[in-house]
């Protein structure tokens, strides 16, 4: 057992042993430019590349020319979103989203609101769903582009994202889901969910740090429109025209060839370990809330992703939770957003009052989770969050 015991596996994930092995070479000695093509060191760089872009293409059900490969998830929703709007300007205006979305969505969409977007945030349900009711009725002519994501990384809820696909397809709005948290976690295909724009990272699914992609649909029947993106994003950055000049410079080579082995991986494992994960996340639900007086549990009981649980414990707050359990590795909110202190706005966009948000804790469990690690955790948290609401000490009443 590693102690502490990572429990974070929302924030990012150990990096698999096989995406290590895979990227040295990439580093050592085939480091060469994947734009270079005229010669030999050029020419394996790029083929690694492509074999990489065959595989984290494949994981999402998007063809290999879909994929436009980015610095991570936060960059490929600002390409995503920015590049949209800014080219369908003049179509429109008004931007759907949701009030519980990561910070690089909801960050975004506060710049397009200074650029004179006009930002429609829907609220979500006591789950964390969004109604798509909503989102028709939110559609007025003016919009361009309605960004939603597919599973939430603080309560896990999964959002009825095929639903909102073909509502957007149907009014002719560019749909784009953040799958940041999905991703080689649950089956995700742009195609089946009808989504324009897709984002997501290496890091969440045991890849490393640093490189995503951005998913950008080409349309799939024949006749004029063929391979055709619904919008041609305008880039944010000028460059060397690489990854059609939608995402120019130096491509990552090691980064890139290790997302693809991690997508491959994480396709192959999928099912069975969904199943692992979900067996050890109900073992932890059921061990904390039958060990912990009045735990509950944040986001949707059916809705959600396999491996990740978010607790409340009325009458005792997270952060001296945290500090009295140091030997396990949780967190409340996300860790995106510990520059600011403020409670986590996804807790309260699900009706928790203030002090509520304050008592709730993340748990992740990923593939080197142990089921000795999760009954030691079960038993530190249940015997710490006791000591805590007894002590009084930091005992609040909860509205
Ligand atoms: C982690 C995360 C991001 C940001 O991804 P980076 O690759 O770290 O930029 C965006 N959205 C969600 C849902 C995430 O979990």
């Amino acid at each position: 057992m590693n102690i502490p015991v990572y429990l974070d596996n929302q924030a990012t994930t150990r990096v698999d042993r096989r995406v290590i092995d895979a990227m040295i070479p990439l580093m050592d000695e085939v480091y060469g430019n994947a734009s270079s093509t005229q010669h030999e060191y050029g020419w394996r760089a790029e083929a690694a590349v492509a074999q990489a872009r065959r595989r984290v293409a494949a994981l999402v059900g998007a063809d290999p020319d879909e994929i436009v490969f980015t610095g991570g998830a936060t960059e490929s929703i600002n390409i995503a979103l920015k590049g949209a709007a800014r080219s369908l300007r003049g179509k429109g205006n008004r931007i759907i989203t949701t009030g519980t979305e990561h910070r690089a969505v909801l960050d975004t969409c506060l710049s397009l609101e200074h650029e004179g977007f006009e930002v429609v945030r829907l609220p979500v349900d006591r789950f964390g769903l969004v109604d798509p009711d909503d989102i028709a009725r939110a559609m007025s002519p003016g919009t361009i582009l309605v960004s939603i994501m597919t599973a939430n990384n603080e309560i896990g809820t999964i959002a009825p994202v095929a639903a909102i696909g073909a509502l957007c397809r149907d009014r002719g709005v560019l749909f784009h889901t953040d799958a940041t948290q999905a991703a080689g976690k649950i089956p995700v295909d742009m195609h089946a969910m009808q989504a324009d724009l897709l984002s997501f990272s290496a890091h969440k699914m045991y890849g490393p740090k640093g490189v995503g992609a951005l998913a950008l649909r080409a349309a799939r029947q024949n006749g004029p429109q063929a391979g055709r993106p619904p919008v041609r994003l305008t880039p944010l950055l000028d460059g060397g025209g690489q990854e059609k000049g939608i995402r120019p410079g130096t491509l990552n080579v090691p980064g890139i060839a290790g997302f693809g082995v991690a997508a491959e991986i994480a396709a192959a494992v999928m099912p069975e370990e969904s199943r692992r994960l979900s067996g050890l996340r109900d073992m932890l639900v059921d061990g904390i809330t039958g060990g912990v007086e009045g735990a509950g549990l944040n986001g949707h009981p059916v809705l959600r992703l396999p491996h990740s649980a978010n607790f409340l414990f009325p009458g005792a707050r997270a952060d001296a939770v945290m500090m009295a359990m140091k030997d396990i590795a949780v967190s409340s909110g996300s860790a995106c957003s510990t520059a600011s202190p403020e409670p986590s706005h996804v807790l309260r966009a699900i009706g928790l009052g203030r002090e509520e948000t304050l008592c709730s804790i993340r748990f992740g469990l990923g593939r080197f989770t142990t089921e000795e690690e999760v009954a030691y955790a079960i038993g530190r948290v249940t015997e710490t969050v006791t000591q805590i609401t007894q002590r009084g000490t930091h005992a609040v009443p909860v509205h």
